[in-house]
Formats: structure tokens, sequence, C-alpha cells
């Protein structure tokens, strides 16, 4: 049952220890054998770490967590793009702000800023319409990452550029699809997840469609989760009973927020606006087929991609041997296991992209790991 009210009642509800209590007890129930869940959303990981609730559930279940951070998964040289860019005279380059401090090859965006590159922060992609008029004999090129979640707002500025006669914007398109990801993982030598949290967010857009044949070809059981801790608790409960029933499929737990359909009108505006790209490197998971979007050729007016091909290089530099974010994305390495971390590598300096978005597993692990379960 989803907790109805005013905001304030609804919060305490997903957040009261008596429910919790109750349904914790019920999943204690349920574990019978050692079972390792996947929780692909950074959101999920920063709830299960803040609120301690590892320390409260059966020894028997283990989190792994997942690759469902956006800043984590962009790779090195996708971030030397942005500064290449950023150092071309006569452009603005506007980006979310976890991506000023993403480490990049010879640095990140925020040191090129330091250094004299006009480059702004956004809070949503349709802040870039107001740089674009406020700025008319520049450029405009917006840093777009992010999961299918933020690929139809990327898709809504491109509309409004077209409505307005815009033609000072650009976008470099970083969006990224979860469930070729989640395959990548599923078919590792070894792959020891036996059943997932999936994405919420994600979710309300896609709906359960990206998921449903991974659920029957790797026969592994899917629910969609919130974010509060008695969501988790309950998406958890829900995998269990699948898992004891030996049931696969995707159900979501999340039905205040996500649809089985998703949501029509944001998924028109993905499919009018960006192909599905042959190939795309994801930080430390590789080259992973069909898991990218580009723009349609009709738009590649707005492409910087193609507008600016010249400018950017091919020889990225790898992340440095030491930073294990590569391990930590897939869920085979927990962030304390990294030497650097919370030494060379923190949330003031980051060495590796996990330490700086409040998403990523390293940034989460710094910032809550080792509290007392509230
Ligand atoms: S602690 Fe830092 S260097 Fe280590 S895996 Fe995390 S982000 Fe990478």
């Amino acid at each position: 049952m989803t907790p109805r009210g005013d905001t304030a009642s609804f919060l305490n509800a997903l957040r009261d220890p008596k429910r919790a209590k109750r349904l914790l007890g019920a999943i204690k129930e349920l574990t019978a054998e050692p079972v390792a869940i996947m929780e692909v959303c950074g959101g999920h990981t920063r709830t299960i770490v803040r609120y301690g609730l590892e320390q409260l559930l059966p020894k028997e279940i283990s989190f792994l967590h997942g690759p469902g951070c956006p800043v984590c998964v962009t790779p090195r040289e996708r971030v030397d793009m942005a500064v290449a860019l950023a150092q071309k005279r006569g452009l603005v380059l506007a980006t979310l702000g976890d991506m000023l401090r993403v480490p990049g090859s010879s640095g990140s965006l925020l040191q090129a800023r330091a250094s004299g590159c006009d480059i702004r922060v956004v809070y949503s992609p349709l802040d870039v319409l107001a740089l674009a008029k406020q700025n008319p004999k520049k450029t405009v090129v917006f840093f777009a990452i992010g999961f299918e979640t933020t690929a139809p707002t990327t898709a809504a500025l491109l509309e409004r550029c077209l409505m307005e006669g815009i033609q000072n914007v650009k976008v470099l398109v970083n969006h990224v699809l979860v469930a070729p990801a989640i395959e990548a993982l599923l078919k590792e030598d070894g792959s020891r997840i036996d059943a997932f949290i999936a994405p919420g967010h994600v979710c309300t857009i896609t709906g359960t469609a990206p998921f449903e044949p991974l659920a029957s070809s790797y026969q592994k059981p899917f629910v969609v989760s919130g974010f509060e801790p008695w969501d988790i608790l309950l998406g958890l409960h829900n995998l269990l009973g699948m898992i004891a029933n030996k049931e696969t499929g995707v159900k979501i737990a999340y039905t205040r927020a996500v649809l089985p359909q998703g949501n029509p009108k944001a998924l028109s505006f993905i499919e009018r606006f960006f192909d599905v790209r042959e190939s795309f490197r994801w930080r430390g998971l590789g080259n992973i087929p069909k898991s990218a979007l580009r723009l349609k050729h009709e738009f590649s007016a707005f492409d910087a991609e193609k507008a600016y091909a010249g400018v950017f290089s091919s020889d990225s530099k790898p992340d440095p041997e030491a930073c294990l974010c590569g391990e930590v994305l897939k869920g085979n390495a927990k962030p304390s296991e990294c030497g650097l971390f919370g030494q060379a590598c923190t949330p003031q300096d980051p060495v590796g992209a996990c330490m700086v978005s409040s998403e990523g597993a390293c940034g989460i692990y710094f910032r809550y790991k080792g509290r007392v379960p509230a």
C-alpha cells in the first residue's frame, strides 16, 4: 500500500520505523539462502547506505551497487571532448553541476573554467535557452548526460529551439540506456547477481519493457522500486517472494510513479530526436552495443559531435590504475576496497568519477557509510 496525504506525512510514512520493522520481519521470514541483489540506481545506493539498511537486514542479503550513476558512467573521453569544446573561442559550454569536477585526461571542466573557459552550470536543459538568448553571438553547447530519465528533457530543449527559431544551440549527446548495461553485467563470466532492484526514475519514462526480455532470457526477477527506505524494503520483500517462488519477470513496487507502459509522451520525444548508437563506451564497462543515443540525422544542425569533429583528440588517458571505479560500477568491488578511498580520493579532491556525484557509490560511502540505522 502506498501512503497518502500531505508531503510531510507522506514522507514520514515512507520513513516510519514501525512500518519498516514490520517489513523487516517479513523479509527475515522470506530469507533462507544467501542472495546477491543489484540495486541499479545510485539513488537506491544512497538510501541503502544513508539509512543503514544493510545493517538491519539478514546477513544472507548482500547488495551489489550497480552502474546507475550517470556522472560515473560517462567515460573520460567524453569529458575530454567537453573540455576541448570549452576551450574554443566564442563558445559557451553548459552542463549540470556534478560534471564540472569529473576528472578528464588533462583536467576537469572546473579546471578549464579556472583557466578562463566559459563554462556555465545549468539546472535543467531548458536553462540553455536563456543562455543562448543572452549570448546571441556565441554558440552554446549543452554537455548532455544521463539515462532515459534525462534524454526527454534534452529533446524538449531541441523542440523549443525549433519552435523559437534559436540557432546558436548545439548538444554533445551522451545519453545512455540502462538495459544494455545490465545485460553486459549478466553476460560477464562469473556474474553473481541473483536479482535486481530496477531503476525507479528510468522506469517512470520507459516502463518495464526494456527489462522484460532480460528477466526472461536470464531468468532473473526484477522489481522497480522507489527511493525512500520503505520503498527499498518493499522492493526487497517482493524480490525475495519472487525468488522463493522461483518467479522471474518485472514487478512494480513503485506504483505511485511508475506505470507498466512508462510515460508515452516522454518516450515519443526520445523517439523523435534520437537514434540508438551502434556502440558506446561506458566507464568501467567498456563498449556496449546499442547502449546510447545520438541525434537523428535530420537534427544534425544541433549536433556538436559533428560540428566540431576536428576539435576532438583520440588520445584520452585511461582512469588511473589504482582507481577501482570500473569494478565499483560493475558491483565487483565496494568503494572501501579501493586503496585511494578517503585518502588520496575524497569528494573535495576526487581521483575517480564515483567520488564526485551524490549518486556515486564512493561519494555515498564517504558521506554515510557506518551510520547507525535511523
Ligand atoms: S575511491 Fe576514488 S579512486 Fe577509488 S574507486 Fe572510488 S572514485 Fe575511484
